[in-house]
């Protein structure tokens, strides 16, 4: 009779830990250690019980650099295989060029680099009852979709928005990382990835697109490379990948090959918040409206399904009622799909509280209603087109009524919902094909197809 192993039974790789420097490195150090013993690993109390030394460095005084680059003399010596990090790993050269045999080198406060190291130089054990946490990490998401953050701040500076001063500037996660976490994810039953960061269009541009290795192949950190990783992940697994925070910028044009080929989602969240070029050019907005249009209808023409999710801001200081009726031709002529619409409002710290022109309220409001009737209009004339129709839906809920759930064409949380009488048998994170019978603003009614 099979047997499950205990965990003595099971080969725990051993990481020996050198810290030196300051209490932030030394708790940099405890939280790399937290993160090994909850992926399994074992802490190694010596060099030689090691099957590979990590060394956490100082290079704030010249006599801490030398203390750390003897640390990594002795750690090779003694040990061989040698990862280093901490301030001086900012110094990459200073390292490589007196010890050129460490396997890797990363900067202070880089956890998510050196456990990258860590697993490429020797793997973490694969048995579950090994790891307390689960290889996708802990979400609070439902188990069958996820979110997946590319990158933290922006280099835009929207006058707006106050994210940049309190997230700073955008910072790209490596692309191996990123689709390795897609990957477990996957692994670990997610039905959709959601793609996440302020400005997903941008990734990659901080790091100057930097190439790493995943699946034996090399990607570069960019917009393009993160989506046919993630069409791979697709075409393995059938989970879906939906992009949100994209802006228009001519490189988006490179992945409507994969959204008509099914790679990714025919969706793109684009947060266009107003087409007017002068409440645009107020708003310091990136990308330039004219061309977005015509790169609309281009995108149209070649993803026909492809669905268009948005938000706008009305009211913005210096709106006019032309600049408005602007707005609501523009929805018309590129046929936004879903949108949200918001009054705008002070936010204290951001630039455009001090700008002339604050629109009265119930200006903002008598054309927050007439911005929300016509997309009621367009979003329902959508919806009708998809009666009779056959879609795909994702379960998400199931109970004694029915299920509910949601087609390509709906992100969770923000979009519409499909509804579904006849579900016997079905449960979260099912795929399957239903017939529309009816629509409204938001919502599709649909019978499964069996
Ligand atoms: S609104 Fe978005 S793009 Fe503009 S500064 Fe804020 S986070 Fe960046």
């Amino acid at each position: 009779m099979a047997r499950t192993p205990n965990s003595t039974e099971i080969a725990q790789p051993k990481v020996g830990i050198v810290s030196l420097g300051c209490p932030k490195a030394l708790v940099d150090s405890e939280r790399i250690i937290t993160r090994l013993r909850a992926e399994g690993y074992a802490i190694a109390a010596d060099y030689k019980g090691a099957d590979l030394v990590l060394v956490n460095t100082c290079g704030f005084l010249d006599s801490a650099r030398d203390e750390s680059l003897e640390a990594i003399g002795e750690a090779l010596n003694e040990n061989g295989k040698v990862i280093v990090t901490g301030c001086l790993g900012a110094e990459a050269n200073v390292i490589t060029d007196r010890h050129p045999g460490v396997l890797a080198v990363t900067g202070p406060h880089q956890y998510e680099q050196v456990m990258t190291a860590v697993h490429t130089h020797l793997p973490a054990p694969d048995h579950p009852f090994v790891s307390l946490v689960p290889e996708s990490g802990y979400r609070l998401t439902p188990r069958h979709y996820a979110y997946l953050k590319i990158s933290e701040g922006c280099n835009n500076r929207c006058s707006f928005c106050i994210i940049p001063s309190l997230r700073g500037d955008l910072a790209s996660r490596r692309i191996d990382a990123v689709l390795r976490e897609a990957e477990q994810l996957t692994k670990a039953g997610v039905k959709e990835i959601l793609v996440i960061s302020q400005d997903t269009s941008a990734y990659g541009l901080d790091v100057k697109y930097a190439p790493y290795k995943w699946r034996d192949k090399e990607r570069q950190t960019r917009f393009r490379d993160l989506c046919e990783g993630l069409g791979e992940l697709q075409r393995e697994t059938g989970a879906w990948v939906r992009l949100h925070y994209v802006y228009p910028y001519p490189h988006v044009d490179d992945v409507m090959p994969m959204m008509a080929d099914g790679r990714i989602l025919p969706y793109l969240d684009i947060p266009f918040q107003h087409s007017s070029p002068t409440v645009l050019k107020a708003m310091r907005r990136p990308a330039n409206i004219d061309r977005t249009a015509e790169r609309i209808h281009k995108w149209r023409a070649e993803v026909p399904d492809l669905v268009l999710r948005s938000s706008f801001i009305v009211g913005f200081p210096g709106e006019t009622e032309q600049d408005f009726e602007h707005l609501l031709s523009w929805l018309k002529d590129a046929r936004i799909d879903r949108a949200g619409c918001f009054k705008y409002e002070n936010v204290t710290g951001a630039a455009s509280s001090a700008l002339e022109g604050h629109v009265p309220e119930e200006v903002k409001e008598e054309r927050w209603h007439r911005f929300m009737a016509l997309q009621a209009e367009l979003s329902d004339e959508r919806s009708k087109v998809q009666i009779g129709k056959t879609i795909d839906v994702l379960i998400d809920e199931v109970d004694e009524d029915g299920a509910v759930g949601r087609s390509k064409a709906d992100a969770p949380e923000i979009d519409g919902e499909v509804f579904l009488s006849d579900a016997t048998g079905l449960k979260p994170g099912d795929l399957i094909k239903a017939k529309v019978t009816a629509g409204d603003q938001s919502d599709l009614w649909a019978d499964p197809v069996t």
